[in-house]
């Protein structure tokens, strides 16, 4: 197929290369255009703007937030104004649910289509084609889109018509993500602290009560207190409970730990962990506990405070 992609960061790079990979012709867009030199060698058209990036049967955009997404979408040249009649948007980073609601009206009062895909898997995931895709919109445009979902991903998952529910599972997929973290963060510095191996430990969990992957990629990155460099990093996290916590607050659904995540984020962010993964959430516990005891892997600082 023809697709645009616009947004080359850790995840779109990866993503943009399994297309490549499967045989899709792809225009390739990044805001900092040197990112788009090692797609180019692997054949894709490099892209002088937007507009040129959207011009084919499909634009994907995989960008850092809604301001990002804003940004490309909206403005003279930019994709709204240059996808062509019947097109289809695949809008896969993580937003909030009320631009997904925005973004679906304006696409459609601009006679093209729109879909919802977001996905569960971190760069790593992305370079394997190992990602879970969630699209939600109309079933057609979806069906069109599955060469390219299956090029990028392992399996997808239809959520139904409506777009924006995607957009409101993958946050409250990360809203739980983020809550083991803390969650085995806290696990962690406790038997830590009172001398048991903390690798170990993990090894124990993930062999027995929680073999899944979430449990296994994050208890091993705390308990060797190893945050970068930052696959998924915490500023994008931080921005994802905020986005459930906003979902919530217009839902009237109270949720205590997600605002008890929120400060566990502030709490980093402000100690200087731009820059790391968001599993140092899960080692402030440990911070906060008198940090690692003697002899014990030692990553990054995170600042008591
Ligand atoms: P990233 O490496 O930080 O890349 C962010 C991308 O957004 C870059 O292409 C960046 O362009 C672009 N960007 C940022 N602000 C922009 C703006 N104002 N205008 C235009 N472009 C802008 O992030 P990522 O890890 O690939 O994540 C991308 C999306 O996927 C996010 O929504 C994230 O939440 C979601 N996600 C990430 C993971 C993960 O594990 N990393 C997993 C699932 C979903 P420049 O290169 O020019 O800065």
């Amino acid at each position: 197929m023809k697709v645009g992609f616009v947004g080359l960061g850790q995840m779109g790079s990866a993503m943009a290369a399994n297309l490549l990979k499967a045989g899709h012709e792809v225009t390739v867009y990044n805001r900092n255009g040197a990112k788009a030199d090692p797609l180019v060698k692997q054949g894709a058209r490099k892209a002088a703007s937007i507009a040129e990036a959207s011009r084919g049967e499909v634009v994907i955009t995989m960008l850092a937030d809604d301001n990002a997404v804003s940004d490309t979408v909206w403005g003279n040249d930019r994709l709204l104004a240059t996808l062509p009649k019947g097109a289809i948007h695949v809008s896969m980073s993580t937003i909030s649910v009320a631009l997904s609601k925005r973004l679906a009206d304006a696409h459609l009062k601009a006679g093209q289509r729109y879909v919802a895909a977001p996905v569960f898997g971190r760069p790593e995931a992305a370079a394997a084609a190992k990602l879970f895709i969630v699209p939600a919109g109309a079933p057609e445009a979806i069906a069109a889109c599955q060469p390219l979902f299956d090029a990028m991903g392992q399996k997808t998952l239809p959520m139904g018509a409506v777009p924006s529910a995607a957009n409101l599972i993958k946050l409250s997929g990360n809203f739980l993500l983020a809550a083991v973290i803390e969650s085995l963060g806290e696990a962690i510095a406790l038997v830590g602290k009172a001398g048991i191996d903390r690798k170990a430990y993990v090894e124990l969990l993930t062999t027995t009560m929680f073999p899944a992957p979430a449990y296994k990629i994050y208890g091993n990155l705390i308990a060797e207190n190893r945050f970068e460099p930052a696959a998924f990093a915490a500023p994008l996290g931080h921005k994802d409970i905020r986005l459930a916590m906003a979902a919530a607050e217009n839902l009237r659904v109270p949720m205590p730990i997600a605002s008890l995540l929120n400060d566990r984020f502030l709490r980093l962010l402000a100690n200087g962990g731009d820059k790391l993964d968001w599993a140092a959430v899960g080692g402030l516990a440990t911070a906060d506990a008198g940090g690692l005891a003697a002899g014990e892997a030692s990553g990054p600082a995170i600042n008591n405070s």
